[in-house]
């Protein structure tokens, strides 16, 4: 079977890749099938904006299609920066300003109310516009300062209290095994372990 992933991102190709492998299915990226859209996240919440890119594909070249949505919640500064966490001060502005600027908002917090969560819904969406959602969360702290050079995004100010390091400092595979985005991958495998093939 063959799925379109609605990304353009490639490590987000690759851990799906990872994670379907041994399965008879063939994950193709927008490029590769020839699609371009760049689809607007109008969406409330990840899973609607997860649904939004995956219809928008699977409309335009009737093939399954997945896409997800991801971000980081922190919940003393109103669950930002959510949604909007690759515009959060800007799409261009640099990981380490926006890493240092939610650090600086939440100077003097204790660490009990630092509490944080990278978020990840998943959408399948099929031919005939029928769709399946999952979510999955990693939970955490706002670091008191940026640490480790692995991963991506909000990882160096991402720290997980029972690991004693932050996401950053995980080695890719550890972080696999436990992120948001790696434990959505999972579940929908097993929602496309049951699709006819
Ligand atoms: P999108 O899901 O590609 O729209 O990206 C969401 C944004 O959330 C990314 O650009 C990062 O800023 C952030 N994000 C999502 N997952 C992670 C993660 O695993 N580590 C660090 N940042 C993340």
């Amino acid at each position: 079977m063959k799925i379109i992933f609605a990304t353009g991102n490639e490590n987000k190709l690759r851990e799906i890749r990872q994670i379907t492998e041994g399965m008879d299915i063939e994950i193709v990226s927008m490029r590769d099938a020839g699609y371009y859209t760049d689809v607007e996240e109008t969406g409330k919440t990840f899973e609607e904006n997860a649904y939004l890119k995956a219809s928008a594909i699977a409309k335009k070249c009737g093939l399954p299609t997945l896409a997800d949505d991801s971000g980081l919640e922190i919940d003393c500064l109103g669950k930002e920066p959510g949604i909007y966490s690759s515009r959060y001060m800007g799409e261009d502005t640099p990981y380490p300003v926006k890493n240092a600027e939610l650090i600086r908002r939440v100077e003097g917090v204790p660490d009990s109310e630092r509490t944080a969560r990278f978020v990840c819904a998943i959408c399948y969406v099929r031919p005939d516009g029928s769709s399946e959602t999952v979510r999955a969360t990693m939970e955490g702290i706002v670091a008191h300062e940026p640490a480790g050079e692995n991963g991506f995004g909000y990882d160096p100010i991402f720290y997980l209290p029972d690991r004693g390091c932050t996401s950053a400092e995980l080695p890719p595979e550890e972080k696999n095994a436990i992120s948001h985005r790696g434990k959505a991958l999972r579940m929908m495998k097993e929602i496309l372990e049951k699709e006819p093939k």
